[in-house]
């Protein structure tokens, strides 16, 4: 018999028996007898899969599925696993086969992620098919002592971008390569930020050990401080010393991949639900879009209908990473797809549906969604206030934070005394990344990622950092104090905060000219370019987008007078207390602290 649409109930790939209960719309009784006759002794609030949800529903006569996320945004929001991971959890246990591990490269700029990624490709593939479509794939199959092993080549050489960190997601190990001439450096230790976020084990090769500098055991060293201890010291993380250039060790670092790939669960189902990965999308002359796929789950047919993010298409040619035209791809296969509309956005889940009328519905729904969502003002995803009020609800127990401070000796003091906070407390810190430097947008798409909040101790958030926070609703908090920062960790983590001071922005002036003062040393002549400035204001001094002081004012003037604020368009005289060091041509921007609206 055929059920109506309506009649499906759709299932996430985990939920506990009270929610199935209340989904299937039957006791919870009936629900908790239902599952001991199939075998399964659960309470009311123990997790159950998917699987076993669906075998209880068809006991009690109802048809389910598993829910189609609205975006990937969700999975993110939730902190929780990838989104690929979670839907290979609902596959059946006896369908999964062992599948090639898919190996992503990170680690700091100019440190060797190309050049090994060239080594290992052309040291262990075979030259490119004669006959073979041209087509760049940003993904490759090795073959080493039999089996097969899939890298992944993310874009963005230059720095490390929010695309690295998504092809981390997609990975099941992390090489990360640390220049043992140059030692761990900033995009390393974001590197093992996202490889530990992403909850992926991390393999190191330590490169251009061929150098003369080569300080292999430096490496070490700095590694273990940030919790990676190697084998050789006792510690549970594998690292080889390579050069890539010379081609030194690569079979050794293949062999160190696969034995790591032992010790993890890399499986699938060849005949389970088709999904996987984008890797990178564009469009190419005469073909349309051309997008890079993992297939991570079911077997990719040619004719398939896939959906990924807010387009679709039906795939019209596949083609393996030597460009040779295939006509279905299996788990850890990556593949060029012809077909999409439109370029699906990297790091995005794909998945097989019906046909292209279910596809249409899929899609159209999302950009409702994403409509929707634009329309309501961006509510912040997780500020301190927030925390502990899922923290009183028993939403969570943990607060994930990025911290980062202006100078190395303070790191590890303030690192450590975060950390006795959190000792001390039920609910815990967990420190995703800490690091010297101000806030970049680095940090803040660290922090989305886990649905973390951004630490600065005497620093501050970068223009780009500000906006990028802005847009993922990343709160950022900077203290001067380092009491004050422990103090308000403390008191998140109790759930006893005070709401949130904002800056609001009153005014920006210029200096126009500096004087000599008898109170304060130098006083600047200026205009107001936009906004106002008060006398009762804070005011910062920028040169070149450096913040040189930021602190009160001591007078305001225009002419002789005395005045408590000035108008845009209007020239004023001011003192600064505590600065004097005014150049021409230096920005001053007035602020105030307020109370945020609550939330
Ligand atoms: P990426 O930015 O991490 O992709 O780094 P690249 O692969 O572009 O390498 C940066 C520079 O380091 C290049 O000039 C490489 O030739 C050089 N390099 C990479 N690996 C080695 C190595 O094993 N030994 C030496 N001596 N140089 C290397």
């Amino acid at each position: 018999m055929m059920m109506a649409k309506s009649d499906v109930i759709e299932l996430p790939p985990h939920l506990t028996v009270r929610e199935l209960a209340q989904k299937l719309d039957v006791s919870a009784i009936d629900l908790i007898k239902t599952l001991m006759n199939v075998g399964v002794m659960a309470s009311l609030n123990q997790t159950i899969d998917y699987e076993t949800a669906e075998i209880v529903a068809a006991e009690l006569g109802k048809e389910v599925r598993l829910a189609v996320p609205e975006t990937e945004e969700k999975e993110e929001e939730a902190g929780e696993l990838p989104l690929w991971r979670q839907w290979l959890l609902a596959e059946p246990a006896a369908r999964l086969r062992p599948r090639p591990p898919v190996v992503a490269i990170l680690g700091h700029v100019d440190h060797g992620k190309t050049t090994l990624l060239d080594a290992i490709r052309n040291t262990n593939v075979a030259a490119r098919e004669a006959g073979g479509i041209t087509q760049h794939i940003s993904a490759y199959q090795v073959e080493h002592d039999g089996r097969t092993i899939t890298f992944l080549d993310t874009p963005g050489h230059a720095a490390f971008t929010s695309l690295r960190a998504r092809g981390a997601k997609g990975a099941d190990i992390v090489v990360l390569v640390v220049a043992a001439d140059d030692g761990v450096m900033p995009q390393t230790r974001e590197a093992i930020a996202h490889a530990k976020a992403a909850q992926v084990p991390i393999v190191v090769a330590i490169n251009k050990i061929d150098k003369p500098n080569a300080q292999p055991d430096r490496v070490r060293q700095q590694l273990s401080d940030l919790g990676l201890v190697p084998q050789e010291w006792g510690g549970d993380t594998i690292m080889v010393e390579i050069s890539a250039k010379q081609r030194l060790n690569l079979d050794e670092l293949l062999e160190a991949i696969l034995l790591v790939a032992d010790t993890a669960d890399i499986r699938a189902n060849p005949q389970g639900r088709v999904f996987g990965t984008v890797i990178e999308a564009q469009v190419k002359k005469g073909q349309g879009v051309v997008a890079t796929l993992l297939v991570q789950n079911g077997t990719l047919k040619v004719g398939d209908v896939l959906v990924a993010g807010t387009t679709y298409g039906k795939v019209r040619a596949l083609m393996d990473f030597r460009g040779k035209r295939i006509k279905q791809a299996g788990p850890s296969t990556p593949v060029a797809m012809l077909g999409f509309h439109d370029i699906p956005e990297a790091g995005s889940l794909f998945y097989k549906v019906k046909n292209e009328k279910e596809a249409r519905q899929i899609v159209e729904e999302r950009l409702e969604a994403q409509k929707r969502q634009a329309q309501q003002a961006a509510a912040p995803r997780m500020s301190l206030e927030d925390f502990f009020k899922s923290l009183q609800e028993g939403k969570v127990k943990e607060l994930p934070l990025v911290v980062k401070v202006d100078v190395q000796g303070s790191l590890e003091p303030v690192v450590k005394a975060i950390e006795e906070v959190s000792e001390r407390n039920e609910a815990k810190v967990r420190i995703l990344h800490a690091d010297v430097g101000n806030i970049t947008e680095n940090d803040i798409m660290l922090a989305a990622a886990s649905n973390g909040v951004v630490i600065g101790f005497n620093v501050k958030a970068d223009a780009a950092a500000r906006k990028v926070a802005e847009r993922e609703g990343v709160s950022i908090r900077t203290y001067r104090v380092i009491y004050d920062l422990l103090h308000d960790i403390e008191k998140a983590l109790r759930g006893l905060l005070e709401p949130e001071k904002q800056e609001v922005i009153l005014g920006e002036a210029e200096v126009l000219a500096v004087f000599p003062s008898s109170r304060f040393g130098k006083v600047a002549g200026g205009r107001v370019r936009r906004g106002v400035i008060r006398r009762n204001a804070r005011v910062r001094v920028l040169r070149d987008d450096q913040v040189l002081f930021d602190g009160e004012i001591g007078s305001l003037k225009r002419f002789q007078e005395d005045v408590r604020e000035v108008r845009e368009g209007f020239e004023f005289g001011i003192g600064l207390k505590g600065f004097k060091d005014f150049q021409v041509g230096d920005r001053l921007i007035a602020y105030t602290v307020e109370s945020a609206p609550a939330a």
